[in-house]
């Protein structure tokens, strides 16, 4: 499997038009190229007769869109090696249509090939050359339509991240805690702009938030290649907006952002304490929600708790359906670590799996990364996956989990002996009897938990870090100057069973 990185920028814009440069490219083919042009010539009749025998086998909007940007490079040593425009597309075909190309190599070579992708832009753009140059020479001729792209497709240009291939929906468990998460985003996928607009998705971190609004993309782009999708984080649109203002320039910002059937935002709730960009994004939500585009969010908290997110833009969000993924229970997170294991090609015995599904509750993320380190260290030592080599391989995490308090046990303590409910402590409210009970909340989870701040945020209705690092510093400051600010802390250190500071 590639190592394709869902964050990494993509290696080209396939779909930019000043960015690609893709027919200037074909027409400068260097001198080397041309010459070899006999072998060239047979890669291509090889590639034609190859997309002959994957056409017949695929629906032709599918064909148009992945098979007409790419170029055979290789067709020997039981290899067929096929050049792809971008990254995007690199992944998609090799999850998608490795087994396709492979029984089309056997029938056109005679013998089973292994299909090999690869990312060059430039080798995609050769065949236009010499398809040119052969039209000319003999302009009767039969000559294969020239590889112009014949869809607008996949992502729109302005999307900052690539799609993972991994993040599909047939890559995605499902359970109790995201039947319903997973069921929206099939939904909207069959039925975009008209089942649930907008869909908002919310869940702490590493709960397959962003997992299933790609499953969501991928599934939109195999039901309509041609969909014009614009995925991005909610950072991109936040630089955008700026830069837009920078530059003095909001009508193409406007024209960008309103000419797309999808608009989907990875971690809305980064829109809080951004107050013109709230704005900008509330004439973007009904200008693409009254043309019945749309509209996908996800964030870490439901949008009555994005810290001063605008009442109009909470309506709005509330408009199509909000639904929660919830941390995974015990018999989901074996099933992941199942799949996860299977996926990176060993199979995890079951009592280390329910080993690992009892200590790391919260976070799929964890938990994968759980599997990569085991399986890594099994193969590197050459052991087998056992309950040994696993307690051995994930020392460091067994051994924070078991002796500290986790962020349940320091709001248990916390609401009992303040008596606040924990829905208040993650509510927007901030009247010193909820912030002050939060703030100490916050101050433990930094002291004796492992959580990075962001996720300390997370456990509170989504506040942003420099909420946690202002809550830390105000109760340190308070603690050394107030009796009663060190006392409470004492008291709750003890029924944490932790040594005071
Ligand atoms: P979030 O965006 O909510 O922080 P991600 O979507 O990035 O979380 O998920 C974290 C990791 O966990 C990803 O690698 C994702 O593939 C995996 N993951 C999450 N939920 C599931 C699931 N239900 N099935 C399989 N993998 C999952
Ligand atoms: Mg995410």
């Amino acid at each position: 499997m590639s190592s394709h990185d869902a964050n990494a920028a993509p290696e080209s814009c396939p779909d930019d038009p000043q960015a690609t440069g893709w027919l200037s490219r074909a027409s400068a083919a260097p001198q080397s190229q041309l010459d070899d042009a006999a072998n060239a010539k047979s890669l291509e009749a090889l590639w034609r007769a190859l997309q002959a025998s994957v056409r017949s086998r695929i629906q032709p909007g599918q064909f148009e869109t992945w098979f007409r940007r790419a170029a055979l490079l290789h067709a020997d040593d039981g290899v067929v090696r096929i050049a792809l425009q971008d990254k995007f597309s690199r992944g998609w075909l090799e999850s998608h249509y490795r087994e396709v190309i492979e029984i089309a190599a056997k029938e056109v070579f005679g013998s089973p090939r292994r299909a090999e992708f690869l990312v060059d832009p430039e080798a995609v753009a050769r065949p236009l050359a010499s398809a040119a140059e052969s039209r000319s020479e003999a302009p009767d001729a039969a000559a294969p339509a020239p590889a112009v792209p014949a869809v607008d497709v996949g992502l729109l240009f302005a999307s900052d991240l690539g799609l993972n291939p991994k993040y599909t929906f047939d890559n995605f468990v499902v359970g109790p805690c995201n039947r319903f998460a997973w069921a929206a985003a099939v939904g909207t996928a069959e039925a975009p702009g008209k089942a649930y607009n907008p869909f908002f998705l919310h869940g702490s971190v590493g709960l397959g938030k962003t997992h299933l609004l790609q499953s969501l993309c991928f599934a939109l782009l195999a039901r309509d290649p041609k969909t014009r999708i614009l995925y991005l984080s909610c950072e991109t649109f936040v630089n955008h907006f700026i830069n837009a203002l920078e530059d003095g320039d909001l009508q193409k910002f406007r024209h960008k952002y309103r000419n797309v059937d999808v608009i989907v935002v990875d971690d809305i709730h980064l829109l809080a304490n951004k107050e013109r960009t709230q704005e900008e994004f509330f004439h973007t939500f009904n200008a693409l929600h009254q043309m019945g585009k749309q509209i996908v969010l996800s964030s870490d908290s439901p949008p009555r708790d994005i810290p001063t997110l605008q009442e109009r833009l909470v309506s709005r969000f509330k408009w199509g359906l909000v639904t929660e993924i919830e941390p995974p229970c015990y018999e989901t997170r074996m099933a992941i670590l199942k799949r996860k294991s299977r996926e990176r090609g060993r199979e995890v015995p079951d009592d280390v799996a329910r080993l690992l599904a009892e200590r790391i509750d919260s976070n799929i993320r964890e938990l994968e990364g759980a599997v990569t380190k085991l399986l890594s260290y099994a193969n590197l030592s050459d052991r087998p996956v056992t309950a040994e080599l696993a307690r051995e391989a994930l020392r460091d995490l067994f051994a924070a989990r078991q002796g500290q308090p986790s962020m349940e046990d320091i709001l248990n303590v916390v609401t009992e002996r303040f008596g606040v409910k924990l829905s208040e402590l993650q509510s927007k409210r901030r009247t010193n009897t909820i912030a002050y009970p939060r703030q100490i909340a916050m101050y433990l989870a930094r002291q004796i938990t492992r959580h990075s701040l962001e996720e300390i945020g997370g456990f509170f209705g989504g506040r942003d870090h420099s909420t946690v690092i202002y809550a830390v510093e105000k109760i340190a400051q308070l603690a050394s100057e107030n009796a009663e600010c060190r006392q409470a802390l004492d008291a709750l250190l003890g029924k944490l069973k932790v040594p005071p500071a």
